[in-house]
């Protein structure tokens, strides 16, 4: 899809979407994560920014869809250790816009519907909020090798053989002796 222009600016809540897809329009900006309140609240801290960029138009079949990709950074809460675990969160997503069930019920499978309201406008921080929730880990961890939780018990066990095992130099001194 060629688009006409690009337009680089923190990025608007409520659009036109019904217009934005005739004019194939693209988006890129940041969305303050403080206003995701629904990210906040499934989050311990969030970075000030979520990068995203967003673009309109029609498909193959004429389809008007909404395309678009966002990240963010949040951290979570480990659910071996307790601690803070950070995670780089990323969503892709092609999305179909309707105006009511039945054009949702209509849609290709390859595309989830979003429903714009009468006027064809959509609330668009939402969308990507839903996005960045629906990429949220559902048991957050830290690598094995980073989890405190891992930490302790492993190095126990290798001082534990070590003072068992039986030391090869004093089986041999005791076999010198007979
Ligand atoms: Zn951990």
């Amino acid at each position: 899809m060629m688009s006409r222009t690009m337009t680089e600016a923190p990025l608007p809540k409520r659009i036109d979407a019904f217009k934005l897809v005739e004019v194939n329009q693209q988006l890129k900006g940041k969305i303050e994560s403080n206003k995701l309140t629904r990210l906040v609240d499934s989050t311990r801290s969030l970075d000030d920014y979520v990068e995203c960029e967003v673009e309109f138009g029609r498909d193959e079949e004429r389809l008007r869809v909404l395309t678009g990709k966002c990240s963010a950074g949040v951290v979570m809460e480990c659910q071996r250790c307790l601690g803070d675990v950070r995670f780089e969160i990323s969503a892709e997503f092609r999305l179909g816009l309707v105006f009511n069930d039945d054009q949702a019920k209509a849609l290709p499978k390859r595309l989830e519907p979003v429903e714009l309201d009468e006027e064809g406008r959509l609330d668009l921080w939402d969308v990507i909020e839903d996005e960045l929730l629906l990429n949220l880990p559902d048991f957050p961890m830290h690598p094995q090798d980073e989890c405190q939780a891992l930490k302790i018990e492993p190095q126990e066990d290798i001082a534990a053989e070590e003072t068992e095992r039986p030391n090869p130099f004093d089986v041999l001194a005791q076999l010198k002796q007979k």
